[in-house]
């Protein structure tokens, strides 16, 4: 390896997590794997393999841009953007094969028009704004009749039409599944086929059976991120983020460390050096709050996070050598940091502790207990396995 901070991603947790859901689900609803944001850090190219694999049907990412990283690997995976692309980018929509969430009647009438000229028959989900009120039709009348003019146009394929969840509270996640599928009834009663109507993110997936529909869009469960109340699912956090120890040193009480020596060691302490900061995706607020582990042990960071590096406090643990594996997010079973734990200590949530990783932090794909993909983002035509 040429860098000793790491991700590493676990491809058979990724696969187990995802066949979990779908034996959950049962075989009727469609999976519409969320792998956004480079799969929430994990990769996208490579998860949506791993996805598809084990149980997926479809792959839903936020922009243009995402979609066409994947179509580029993956000729034939279906593919949603979910959110909005301006006219001007939607011949490569079209070309491209990828299905559109559309929320207005002039882009509907603009695919419509770019499907006759090319020859094709651009797929639209229909976006139905239930209350969340960020994109979609509102819900009404007046959007019912829009949308019926929609799906009697001819070179646009209406595949699906979908909501999202506040999750503000329970009468309000009905009040809001209510209103999409009663949008949904008057809508197939006047002709208009769906094959997939949507409104379940991972939590109301778990939680909300009688919400599956004909499609999930499960994000955060697929990376093994619990935050479903009710009801339990058996996945498993696929990443392990870690580094090596770089360097020991020894202060004495009351001496400073990091910038504004904003922290006084307390006592005679021993140090550990760590090339993890800020720039590697490790929060800058975990200071006073952080901890890493080393040997099985739990050390404090100590003073302010710098952009490359940060200390860690190992007077307790004097066994600690330089080289030595340090775990910054890991699992309970070898008692470290999970992303829920680190969520909590910096007052965040897990999703942006996972979207923070750079592209100075290679990856490190597993298989069976070993690498078997580095993906260096700064380095990607070195083959890094031949060093493993
Ligand atoms: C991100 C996103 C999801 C997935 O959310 P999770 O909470 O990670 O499951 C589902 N639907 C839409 C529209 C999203 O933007």
């Amino acid at each position: 390896m040429l860098r000793d901070t790491y991700i590493e991603i676990d491809l058979d947790r990724l696969g187990d997590n995802v066949a979990q859901i779908r034996k959950r689900i049962g075989p009727d609803v469609a999976i519409a794997a969320v792998i956004k944001a480079d799969a929430y850090g994990h990769g996208s190219v490579t998860c949506a393999q791993t996805i598809m694999e084990h149980g997926g049907d479809y792959l839903a990412v936020a922009t243009l841009t995402e979609a066409l990283e994947l179509r580029n690997a993956y000729p034939q995976y279906p593919i949603l953007i979910m959110g909005y692309t301006s006219n001007e980018n939607l011949p490569h929509v079209v070309k491209n094969h990828i299905t559109q969430c559309i929320f207005t009647e002039e882009q509907a009438v603009e695919l419509d028009w770019l499907g006759r000229e090319l020859g094709m028959k651009p797929k639209v989900h229909i976006k139905y704004d239930t209350g969340f009120h960020r994109l979609g039709f509102p819900d009404g009348h007046e959007s019912i009749e829009a949308i019926k003019r929609i799906c009697k146009l001819e070179h646009l394929e209406c595949e699906g039409i979908f909501s999202h969840f506040s999750l503000a509270s329970d009468e309000e996640n009905h009040r809001q599944y209510n209103a999409l599928k009663a949008a949904a009834e008057r809508l197939e009663a006047a002709g208009c086929r769906f094959k997939y109507r949507h409104i379940c993110d991972s939590i109301a997936a778990i939680d909300y059976p009688e919400f599956r529909l004909d499609m999930i869009r499960p994000g955060a469960i697929l990376y093994g991120m619990k935050s479903f109340r009710k009801n339990d699912l058996d996945i498993h956090q696929v990443i392990r983020f870690v580094t090596k120890v770089a360097y020991i040193q020894n202060i004495k009480k009351g001496e400073g460390v990091s910038y504004n020596y904003k922290y006084k060691a307390d006592r005679d302490m021993r140090l550990a050096t760590i090339t993890v900061g800020y720039a590697d995706g490790y929060p800058r607020n975990m200071y006073e709050v952080g901890e890493v582990t080393i040997h099985g042990k739990r050390a404090k960071v100590v003073g302010v996070l710098c952009m490359d590096q940060c200390m860690v406090d190992v007077t307790d643990i004097p066994e600690v050598r330089v080289g030595d594996e340090v775990i910054l997010y890991g699992d309970e079973s070898e008692n470290a940091v999970t992303f829920a734990e680190a969520a909590v200590k910096c007052a965040t949530n897990k999703n942006e502790l996972l979207c923070r990783f750079t592209r100075r932090t290679p990856k490190v794909y597993m298989k069976g207990g070993k690498p078997v993909k580095v993906l260096n983002a700064l380095l990607p035509d070195v083959d890094e396995l031949e060093g493993i």
